[in-house]
């Protein structure tokens, strides 16, 4: 209590209005984050969210298309799964010295869903832990040292998968990160091929399909022949479905469209529903013994709060959720339905360039015009991104490597009407064409102005 400040009560935050909590933020959390989300007017006081539905503290609901980036595949605030949370809260909810029964229950329904041999696994909180995890098992596992990984490639922020993700903005930031990593072009079987030949790569590292760098689909065939080819050349396949998993892409894992077995797959995102952080790092049984069977090193992958009672307990109700109502079927069925839509927008507007993506993990690239003296590729995206969600309470957000391309990517429980809907905004702003979407947006940003002074 050194400078003697009145510290903020729960209550109080939770009803503090916008202006102080974007200030708050803007001051103590993240300032540049705060100017851009509130150019975008995209910093919403938002007091409730159910389902793929938010709302705001003016009355106003959004769509929200977003959906954590895959963390919300059933949705805001699943009542199933928040029972199953409080259900487990007389556990203990940490157990350091011990284990609680829901762990390895949970463990053994992963093993019971994924193919192949995989069926042990390691926890985590978040989506990058569970790739430190990941790269951590294939050095001690096959005793080499050298990683590939995708040019546009995204893992998380922590060292070691920033070092096998693909933007070079990370090491033009914090220099060489890791050695011994090199990347590769994403959907290149050849270069793969090449880079495994010396045979001492210990792992390549990919995802299904890339999501913060485009919602880039690989050529058909090129996990399956990436998986042999490391095979070949006794390397490790560490398939990142942190995105990708849970229903997203059509199949429960997008590793079944192509029957892939990698030997270990990152799970985090939907796997608790966004109600608890939770990740996982899954291999066989094999691969964990030759890495850290021995007394000496088998808890060289626990962490604190990786297996939390409440965790394990909305991971379990998530997935019994997501295999009894069988949610990737909608989502191929409705994602497909999306993209033909989201196609026929495309070929009436000169905005868009490609709809991409599977299931209900679609990306739309936009065809940004060309402005002497602006920077139309980040601008254009957020023009849209602004007069969806000011004009027509749709929530979306462009991809966090590739500025161009608008994320479709909603929760897998949404129906067709709100798809609908969606469309129908997307469509109507496209058309209103580069200077509408101009006036639009500058005269969101002159109502702000006024509206906060
Ligand atoms: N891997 C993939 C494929 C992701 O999409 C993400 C996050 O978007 C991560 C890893 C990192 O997850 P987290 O932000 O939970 O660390």
């Amino acid at each position: 209590m050194s400078k003697g400040q009145k510290l903020i009560t729960i209550e109080e935050a939770l009803q503090s209005p916008r202006r102080e909590c974007c200030e708050r933020f803007g001051k103590h959390v993240n300032p540049e984050e705060a100017r851009l989300l509130k150019l975008v007017n995209i910093d919403k006081r938002y007091v409730k969210a159910e389902g793929i539905t938010l709302y705001d503290d003016e009355g106003n609901t959004y769509l929200d298309f977003t959906a954590g980036y895959g963390a919300l595949n059933l949705g805001h605030n699943p009542q199933e799964v928040l029972d199953a949370v409080r259900a487990a809260s007389s556990l203990p909810a940490v157990l350091l010295a011990g284990y609680n029964p829901l762990m390895g229950a949970l463990a053994s329904n992963l093993a019971a869903l994924l193919p192949g041999e995989l069926g042990v696994t390691a926890f985590g909180n978040g989506g990058a832990e569970a790739v430190e995890i990941a790269l951590k098992t294939a050095r001690a596992s096959t005793k080499r040292k050298r990683f590939l990984s995708c040019e546009n490639g995204y893992h998380g922020l922590s060292y070691g998968a920033m070092a096998v993700s693909g933007a070079t903005k990370y090491c033009e930031t914090f220099g060489t990160l890791m050695d011994h990593c090199e990347s590769i072009p994403f959907g290149d079987i050849n270069a793969l091929e090449s880079k495994l030949k010396g045979n001492d790569v210990a792992a390549f590292v990919v995802e299904p399909i890339q999501g913060e760098g485009g919602m880039v689909v690989p050529p058909e065939g090129y996990l399956k022949t990436a998986e042999e080819a490391c095979h070949r050349h006794g390397a490790l396949l560490i398939l990142d479905e942190i995105q990708t998993g849970f229903g997203r892409t059509g199949k429960l894992f997008a590793m079944e469209h192509e029957g892939v077995s990698p030997d270990i797959v990152t799970l985090s995102k939907s796997l608790g529903s966004g109600v608890v952080p939770i990740s996982a790092a899954v291999t066989t049984e094999d691969i964990w013994r030759s890495a850290y069977g021995s007394r000496e090193k088998f808890d060289m992958t626990i962490s604190t709060f990786g297996g939390h009672a409440r965790a394990c307990a909305a991971a379990m109700k998530t997935i019994e959720i997501m295999v009894r109502d069988k949610l990737w079927e909608r989502a191929a069925e409705l994602g497909m339905y999306a993209k033909k839509e989201l196609d026929r927008i495309g070929s009436e507007t000169k905005h868009i360039k490609e709809v991409r993506g599977k299931g209900l993990m679609l990306g739309v690239e936009l065809s940004p015009p060309g402005v002497p003296g602006a920077n139309m590729d980040e601008n254009f995206g957020a023009m849209i991104i602004n007069s969806l969600v000011d004009k027509y309470g749709i929530l979306t957000s462009y991809c966090d490597l590739a500025p161009t391309v608008l994320r479709f990517e909603p929760p897998l429980t949404v129906t067709k009407e709100q798809i609908d809907k969606g469309l129908k905004a997307f469509e109507a702003v496209l058309g209103k064409g580069t200077l509408g979407l101009t006036m639009g947006f500058m005269g969101s940003v002159i109502g702000r102005k006024i509206r906060s002074t």
